[in-house]
């Protein structure tokens, strides 16, 4: 929206204002960064994307329609991501599209991101499978990184889908392609892969109703990962993994309880050299090895 130019439209109320009145709402309900917030939602309103910007254009007054636009956002703020109310977030430097029903991406993941990109160095033009793939933030930054890299990513969730194939559109070029299909069961994909990647599912059943309150506003489908988290690691690894050349490399994230959990499953099928990497907080993210097995899993 543009900056008001309508003298019967004007109230009294600076941008500065609305954006501290903002961050006072934000910060009494408790939020963690209220200030950071209540700026990111200037953004949709306003245009205002930094504190310089804010600093420059603070003294502009704001109309009520822009005011009442900002407040509603600061109110549902109350009760759902900031992600979503913004409807792109970025990772690996691409603002994805996200929004209700699709799991926003976190920047732990790009340790399975170089992870990857870093086992596939020396291969030209390597095929890579994205399973679960969500908003596709793993796919797609992997054919970023990778020019001549080929992406197919298979999601299930027909809410999560729209992002994917949006994402894939702005970001992904002719290299990334998108596949309906179930993880759970056998692939109906032909073909073989250098690669295979996942950010699967894979907090216990249990432990969802625990989560922060903000995560779980996230859809189950993208979190649950079954009574001890491993369910999908289990059907990636006996269903998934004939997909996978020998040598090549297959490359999850995981959760910060199921480590040893996965490294049994992923022994259990033919997978070796098995390697972890950590996230930025120091806690193994991903766990990562080759197919091992010559003759089909
Ligand atoms: N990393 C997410 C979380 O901590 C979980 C994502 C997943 O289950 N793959 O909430």
């Amino acid at each position: 929206m543009n900056p008001i130019t309508d003298v019967t439209d004007i109230t009294d109320i600076t941008v500065k204002q609305a954006y501290n009145q903002g961050r006072q709402i934000l910060s009494k309900a408790g939020l963690d960064s209220p200030a950071f917030d209540a700026l990111c939602l200037l953004s949709p309103v306003f245009g205002i994307r930094s504190r310089a910007e804010l600093a420059i254009r603070g003294e502009q007054t704001v109309s009520p329609t822009q005011q009442e636009a900002y407040e509603t956002l600061i109110r549902r703020r109350l009760r759902e991501p900031l992600q979503y109310l913004l409807g792109q977030w970025e990772f690996d430097g691409m603002p994805l599209y996200v929004g209700k029903g699709v799991l926003v991406p976190r920047e732990d993941t790009l340790a399975l991101v170089e992870a990857a990109q870093e086992a596939l160095e020396d291969v030209p033009s390597p095929r890579i499978l994205d399973l679960c793939a969500g908003t596709g933030a793993v796919g797609l930054a992997l054919a970023r990184r990778i020019p001549d890299a080929k992406v197919t990513c298979v999601e299930l969730s027909e809410d999560a889908l729209p992002y994917l194939r949006r994402n894939i559109e702005a970001y992904g070029g002719d290299r990334v392609s998108c596949e309906v299909g179930n993880v759970l069961e056998q692939p109906r994909l032909s073909g073989t892969f250098h690669a295979i990647v996942s950010n699967p599912p894979y907090i216990p059943t249990s432990d969802i109703a625990g989560l922060q309150w903000e995560v779980r506003q996230e859809p189950a489908m993208a979190l649950d990962g079954g009574t001890d988290g491993l369910d999908f690691y289990r059907a990636i690894c006996a269903r998934w993994t004939k997909l996978l050349l020998p040598g090549g490399t297959l490359a999850f994230e995981i959760g910060y309880d199921i480590r040893e959990g996965v490294i049994a499953v992923m022994k259990q099928h033919g997978i070796g050299h098995i390697h972890e990497r950590k996230d930025f907080s120091g806690i193994s993210r991903c766990i990562f090895g080759t197919r091992v097995a010559k003759t089909p899993i």
